[in-house]
């Protein structure tokens, strides 16, 4: 019979990603919640129309990457390529700008596209989410990107650079895409990319991330939004630069102002970052996120400021270092075949007292048994012949040093010294 596979662009996460996955939400639960943020859990899948009035029907993800279809009612139904609008459409159903004044909650899970896959692009992946509505105060802002880089920085990360930019308001970004419209229009304009072509009219700001080597020449010496912004706007970016200087982040080295990190959508306002890692290749952004108003209010809720960032948890999973936090504590190696069932309930005992590891199932030479204790990667292996189960005792070989000693099996306590 022939084998069934995953289907093209879905993979299984075994017992390695899984735990690195696991780390990954275990250490964001940890350090958000320090900060007062909760987390929720929504639907992966929802009406198409929220991701078409959320991200826009003008954008690539929208007209071309999302994974959707009829359901046997004809409904369109769309499998989420972010979290933001599920947690925007969630906040609003459940009416909560009206049981609290600010919101912080987080969420991770899988998100899907529909592209073809290539290394490093699933159509299943990985995302952790966090937003905080309610509060447009630059002080937010800063917590935020403090938090961001807590959290890195305690799943061990290095090499990372926070990039900030503000985009204004929808009072003082219009006159600046004016002034780059104006700019980008003096440039020979067919020398940029079809994309960058096309996006100059609808969205000339996203010319300016566009990653094409002869855009960014073309772009070289473009009018900055940050001279531009009204007076709210910049004291807004100032006093978010100021916190994160006073916080212990040196500007150029922890972090530093892009000028060309930009957003497409209309809804995002003022502060914008990046966090980008120097250790995975040119383009290695791990984290993104920014400011947005009016959002909620175009999915028919209140109008509330929301700020929020998302993480690709298998691009923090290449980058997460190794450690021993999953080795098991013991293995119990068994020599005879009348100690089995002693294996077990001493292993049981063990695992009452907080230790973790397994026993096997059957007797072998010493050898043998020593091979498997060495695969299960123990600390430590006891092994249990019928000498030892007759007197009571245990011998415990410390698998690092080899060093081996023996001691009463009742001396639970005692066996194993972590
Ligand atoms: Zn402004
Ligand atoms: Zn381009």
């Amino acid at each position: 019979m022939s084998k069934i596979s995953t289907v093209k662009g879905f993979a299984d996460h075994l017992p390695r990603e899984a735990a690195q996955f696991n780390r990954i939400a275990e250490t964001a639960r940890q350090v958000f919640a320090a900060y007062g943020y909760r987390e929720v859990h929504i639907p992966i899948l929802e009406y198409t129309e929220l991701f078409a009035r959320s991200i826009g029907t003008e954008t690539d993800v929208v007209q071309k990457e999302m994974f959707t279809f009829p359901d046997r009612k004809e409904r369109s139904l769309t499998l989420r390529p972010e979290a933001t609008a599920g947690l925007m459409r969630s906040y609003i159903e459940h009416s909560i700008h009206a049981k609290e004044p600010v919101t912080k909650f987080f969420t991770h899970g899988p998100m899907f596209r529909y592209e073809r896959p290539q290394k490093g692009r699933m159509r299943q992946f990985h995302q952790v989410d966090v937003e905080c509505l309610g509060a447009p105060e630059p002080q937010v802002d800063a917590e935020m990107l403090l938090m961001l880089m807590e959290y890195f920085s305690a799943l061990g990360l290095k090499d990372l650079a926070l990039e900030i930019n503000t985009l204004g308001c929808k009072e003082c970004r219009p006159h600046y895409r004016e002034a780059l419209l104006a700019f980008l229009q003096a440039k020979p304009v067919d020398e940029f990319c079809e994309d960058c072509r096309k996006r100059m009219d609808a969205n000339p700001l996203r010319v300016l991330d566009c990653k094409v080597p002869r855009c960014k020449e073309l772009v070289e010496g473009a009018p900055r939004i940050a001279d531009s912004i009204c007076p709210e706007c910049k004291t807004h970016f100032a006093t978010v630069l100021g916190i994160l200087e006073r916080a212990g982040l040196e500007p150029g080295r922890d972090y530093k102002i892009s000028h060309r990190l930009v957003r497409g959508l209309d809804y995002y306002t003022r502060t914008t970052f990046e966090v980008v890692s120097n250790s995975i290749g040119a383009q290695g952004s791990v984290a993104g996120g920014g400011r947005y108003d009016g959002l909620i209010a175009s999915l028919g809720g209140p109008e509330v400021s929301g700020i929020g960032f998302a993480c690709g948890m298998e691009r923090l999973a290449l980058m997460l270092p190794e450690n021993d936090l999953d080795k098991p504590d013991f293995y119990i190696a068994v020599l005879d075949a009348a100690a089995l069932d002693e294996a077990l309930l001493l292993a049981q005992a063990l695992r009452k007292n907080g230790l973790s590891g397994e026993t096997s199932y059957n007797a072998g030479s010493a050898k043998s048994q020593l091979r498997k204790a060495a695969n299960s990667g123990a600390s430590y292996c006891l092994l249990l012949g019928g000498n030892e189960l007759a007197d009571g005792t245990v011998i415990v070989k410390n698998m690092d040093s080899g060093e081996q000693i023996t001691r009463r099996r009742d001396d639970i306590n005692n066996l194993i010294i972590k």
